[in-house]
């Protein structure tokens, strides 16, 4: 009997997406009773902002009122820091769910989404999950998003662009020059794609020449900015990040979005979050001296460092990233392994404080030798 598959091929097909192992779960499989440290998943090594953990205490005593739908707080703080307005903006379950929003307004099966060789997982995942066709473009050295090439590949079918800058797993940027000329480029077609530029390790790029993309939506209205509370806030187990577009997309994106989306915890959070300036200044200092001395320290023992802007470093060693991930795990460390993105030879270090990259390096002397 012929029977129809359960799912459609472009289900079947996805890679699901590997997040960093759990320390629970490091500590269960094998027996390790010392203290365990995460550095798989870029987040905050300092913690959570201080006044954001204090407003989500102090709103759990009104959890059971439903959230405001809008995020009315949270979005008039927003627009007035980034100096755009409240319609502008769509506050999402951290911005994995905005990506996903967007693929589901602005794409439909049989469309095509291009993304570029080794950006963030999440890409691929949320425009196949849409029923789109990936575009992979390759990328040019030092494992950079190709801007350019990716702009001449841009056809009438591609609806969707996915731009990390700073870009996970690799670390690496694209100058705000080279966005506004690959933005340029498609304002000259008939019917442009939108563009969604993931600005999620924005907070720790310093870059002289790099650029956040906010002021290119004046000229590229189809340009859609990602934001995080996950990472440079430490929010990440809260979930919630943020777009800034067009106020047309916004209003399509509105009618997609469930209506309760972010939680009240997190809306409090974030809110304080934003005027945790002294947090937010420690967090970004320390990335900054960190990624220095560590990129330095690895490469004075003969390692290749991919020069980042982010908060985490991608390493390549004399040994394959997994052999050399497994081994950390023994040594109660997690790093995360690249080669589900096509990178088996490197692998993806989190920054910590100075004392857990110090404990790191000498975890990865015992390990190399
Ligand atoms: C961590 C990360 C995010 C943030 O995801 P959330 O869903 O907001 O936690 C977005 N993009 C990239 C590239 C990331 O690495």
């Amino acid at each position: 009997m012929a029977s129809r598959p359960l799912v459609q091929d472009h289900i079947a097909q996805i890679q699901p997406y590997v997040p960093g192992k759990p320390i629970e779960e490091l500590r269960r499989e094998r027996n390790l009773t010392g203290e365990i440290l995460k550095m798989a998943s870029n987040e905050n090594p300092l913690g959570a902002s201080p006044l954001g953990l204090e407003a989500a205490h102090r709103a759990l005593s009104e959890a059971h009122l439903y959230p405001d739908a809008r995020a009315w707080a949270l979005v008039q703080r927003i627009a007035a820091e980034l100096h755009v307005a409240p319609e502008q903006l769509v506050v999402g379950n951290g911005s994995d769910e905005l990506m996903d929003l967007l693929v589901r307004t602005f794409g439909a099966p049989g469309d095509e989404g291009m993304i570029s060789a080794y950006s963030f997982a999440s890409y691929p995942i949320n425009l196949q999950a849409a029923g789109l066709k990936v575009v992979t473009v390759p990328t040019r050295a030092p494992l950079t998003h190709d801007l350019a090439a990716m702009g001449a590949a841009v056809t009438p079918k591609t609806r969707l662009v996915f731009v990390g800058n700073p870009n996970n797993p690799t670390g690496t940027y694209n100058p705000g020059a080279e966005l506004a000329a690959f933005l340029g480029r498609l304002s000259d077609l008939p019917d442009p794609p939108v563009v969604a530029l993931d600005e999620a390790y924005f907070e720790y790029a310093d870059a002289p020449d790099y650029a956040s993309g906010l002021p290119l939506l004046a000229s590229y209205p189809r340009l859609v900015v990602l934001r995080t509370f996950s990472k440079a806030y430490g929010l990440a187990s809260l979930r919630i990040g943020y777009l800034v577009t067009h106020p047309e997309l916004a209003s399509y994106l509105h009618r997609v979005r469930k209506t309760f989306n972010v939680n009240r915890i997190a809306q409090a959070a974030a809110l304080a979050a934003l005027d945790d300036h002294d947090f937010l200044r420690r967090t970004v200092e320390l990335n900054r001296v960190e990624r220095a001395r560590v990129t330095e320290a690895l490469r004075a023992r003969g390692h290749e460092v991919i020069p980042s802007q982010a908060n985490f470093l991608l390493c390549r060693f004399p040994r394959p990233g997994r052999e050399v991930f497994d081994a950390l795990l023994n040594l109660g460390i997690i790093t995360r392994p690249v080669d589900n993105y096509g990178l088996q030879p490197y692998l993806r270090i989190s920054l910590g404080t100075a004392p857990q990259n110090d404990r790191l390096l000498a975890a990865l002397d015992q390990v190399l030798r």
